[in-house]
């Protein structure tokens, strides 16, 4: 699916869905904006991006969306002078009930999944309008379902799908379309710095089979699996009528999940 010279900012391509989708759409001839925290990470993408064959290196902003937001756009304007595609997705979840999630970790979420990503949206919007772009928000199908260890986490997803819909009819008659994709459980490293387990523990795998079962397709999902739907929906050639999606790849099985942390 061709980006050829697309202006494509990616949040949270330092690691799993993100940097599986900069080296897509490196690859598909997009030149890239790449925000991460960690800069040991962000170069890692830069390096696959190089050695897949591509030359043209990536803008990598070492950044936090919280606080960052108007150095990320102005950043990438200042290098491409245009943007085309936003693709919001950092985001990360803390453990946690309505009895035990601390405020802090419910402030902390919000800051980043709902607000970094409101504010750094608001300050791309200008950009999108000139160039009749568009938005792509990964969210997540704790968006729709219940799942009871994430309390804040699968509330700021509700916030972000809604965010999602409000704004494509904010823009729509503009020309610029926003949609989000909802993925199931992924194998990244969410889950490790989520759950805090080990990724190679008995208890980070006996989780991930419990996951496995609530998918249809009684297995987890891969990177490419959700970068193929981000890709499809960012794309003019696929997606020209389509706005306010919320696209889930793939939905669970059951409307709320009922997952023991062992
Ligand atoms: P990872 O933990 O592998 O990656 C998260 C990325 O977000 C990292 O690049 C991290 O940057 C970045 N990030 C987090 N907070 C900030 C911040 N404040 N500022 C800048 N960057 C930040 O997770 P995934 O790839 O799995 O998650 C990607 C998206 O997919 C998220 O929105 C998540 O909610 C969603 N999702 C994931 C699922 C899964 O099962 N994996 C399921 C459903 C949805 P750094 O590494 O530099 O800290």
């Amino acid at each position: 699916m061709s980006f050829e010279g697309k202006i494509v900012l990616i949040t949270g391509a330092s690691s799993g869905i993100g940097a599986a989708a900069a080296v897509y759409f490196a690859q598909q001839g997009a030149l890239l904006a790449l925000v991460g925290r960690n800069a040991e990470r962000a170069e890692s993408v830069a390096a696959k991006i190089r050695d897949s064959g591509v030359e043209v290196e990536p803008l990598v902003i070492l950044a936090d969306i919280t606080v960052d937001s108007e150095r990320i756009i102005s950043e990438t304007i200042e290098k491409y002078g245009r943007l085309d595609v936003l693709i919001n997705n950092a985001a990360f979840g803390v453990p946690g009930s309505i009895e035990t999630t601390r405020i802090e970790d419910y402030d902390a979420i919000f800051s980043t999944n709902v607000r970094g990503t409101f504010l750094l949206t608001q300050l791309a919007v200008p950009h999108l309008l000139a160039s009749k772009g568009n938005i792509v928000n990964v969210s997540s199908v704790c968006g729709m379902r219940t799942f009871p260890i994430l309390l804040a986490y699968c509330m700021s997803k509700a916030a972000l799908d809604q965010f999602t819909q409000c704004v494509a009819v904010d823009l729509a008659d503009r020309g610029v379309r926003v949609n989000c994709v909802s993925p199931g459980v992924v194998d990244t490293n969410f889950h490790e710095i989520t759950l805090g387990f080990n990724k190679d523990s008995v208890e980070y795998a006996a989780i991930m089979d419990q996951y496995a079962n609530i998918h249809p397709m009684k297995r987890i999902g891969q990177t490419d699996e959700c970068v193929n739907a981000i890709a499809f929906l960012a794309n003019e050639n696929t997606a020209a009528f389509i706005t306010g999606t919320l696209l889930t790849v793939e939905l669970s099985i059951v409307e709320r999940m009922f997952i023991s942390l062992i």
